[in-house]
């Protein structure tokens, strides 16, 4: 009788205990850690070093500290070798995982002749400083590696001044968590890395634009300068700002967890976290699956003009939606994109986007199937 009643009682305490694992191991805080560039995309060279290498090193050693210091935390990386991976990707590999937290590791550049050093953490909004328009064009540029670019980003020209217009109406509604972050780990550099703080600055990138969470792009410093380069290339460099962004990491997460304190413990040493650059693999080449034709044929696609996005939906009153007619707005991750006029007629909406772009730089067309945005060019074929 005693007995069945301890067993009873211990197989009660094992199944409370199992399901408290599994409520942890589900409510994991997910990291997403993105080594910027990669394969055919070297970012910024040095005199002996590439960019892609020093952050994906910099990710690893980071990414490894978390996951030894941190077991409430789930890190997914974007890449964990030299391949290429599109912005959009990127971003996709973060909104997929439902990620907690986006941090894009980046390597500074300058022209030659000037001699610029320190680290600078960048969170999504509009360039206040030329220096920091810069920045972001030199990071967004890599789009222009992906073949279709100006359909996929929407007409964006990393380098015309023009595309960062639409940067102005984005208030990022995790601006103050990314913030925080960028803080953070800015303080760290100096404080662990003795390295130069250029502060916390914001700019439009599109990486992080198209992310659904908190989220910074940080630069680890700057390769054109010589003395930084070897400091970013060398094994102990690489460590002293893995382990910065992981105190920083560790602040915020503990900031975070309101009310309950998570588990951090002291990570173990990063000894041989420094992997050799390795070649991309030849991967087979998957077809690439077309989007297959609407069942019903009765659907036809809708065309409208996109003229603007903003981080939460707009008054009917809003001053710059002030006398136009035929206002729309669809749900694009964390953006609301508004829409002018409805047709059928892709000519029209040309003819409309004409009119409008006098107003809304840069705004274009797009195509809609129901509530689905869909291809433009697969709509302007079907709707022939
Ligand atoms: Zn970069």
């Amino acid at each position: 009788m005693r007995k069945s009643s301890i067993q009873h009682t211990l197989a009660l305490l094992v199944a409370t205990f199992m399901f408290a694992l599994t409520a942890v191991a589900n409510g994991k805080f997910v990291l997403v850690i993105d080594p910027g560039h990669g394969g055919k995309d070297a970012g910024a060279i040095g005199k002996v070093a590439k960019e892609k290498t020093i952050n994906l090193n910099v990710a690893l050693a980071f990414g490894r500290m978390v996951e030894s210091g941190c077991p409430g935390v789930k890190v997914v990386y974007t890449r964990k070798s030299d391949k290429f991976v599109t912005l959009q990707e990127r971003a996709a590999i973060a909104n997929r995982n439902h990620a907690d937290l986006f941090i894009s590791i980046h390597t500074n550049a300058v022209a030659r002749g000037r001699n610029v050093v320190g680290t600078e953490t960048y969170t999504l909004g509009i360039a206040r400083a030329d220096e920091n328009l810069e920045v972001a064009k030199r990071e967004n540029s890599v789009i222009t590696y992906e073949d279709d670019y100006q359909e996929r980003y929407e007409g964006f020209d990393p380098n015309s001044p023009e595309s960062y217009i639409i940067f102005e109406f984005m208030q990022d509604r995790f601006m103050e968590q990314s913030v925080e972050l960028a803080r953070l780990i800015q303080s760290q550099y100096s404080a662990h890395a003795g390295r130069q703080n250029k502060g916390v600055k914001q700019a439009g990138f599109l990486v992080l634009r198209e992310t659904s969470m908190p989220s910074v792009l940080t630069e680890l410093g700057f390769i054109s300068s010589p003395a930084e380069e070897r400091f970013l290339n060398s094994k102990q460099g690489q460590e002293k700002l893995a382990r910065s962004l992981y105190n920083g990491f560790v602040k915020y997460y503990k900031q975070q967890s309101k009310g309950g304190s998570p588990v951090v413990r002291q990570p173990a040493p990063v000894a041989e976290t420094v992997q050799p650059e390795q070649p991309e693999a030849s991967a087979p080449v998957q077809p690439v699956e077309l989007a297959k034709p609407a069942k019903q044929a009765s659907v036809k696609p809708v065309f409208k003009v996109q003229i603007l996005v903003s981080d939460r939906k707009l008054s009917a009153k809003d001053a710059r939606l002030k006398g136009l007619k035929n206002v729309a707005y669809y749900r694009d991750g964390k953006q609301y994109k508004y829409t002018c006029g409805s047709s059928s007629s892709f000519q029209e909406m040309q003819q409309l986007r004409k009119q409008l772009s006098k107003r809304f730089k840069g705004c274009f067309v797009v195509a809609f199937e129901g509530d689905r945005r869909v291809d433009l060019d697969e709509a302007r074929r079907r709707a022939k």
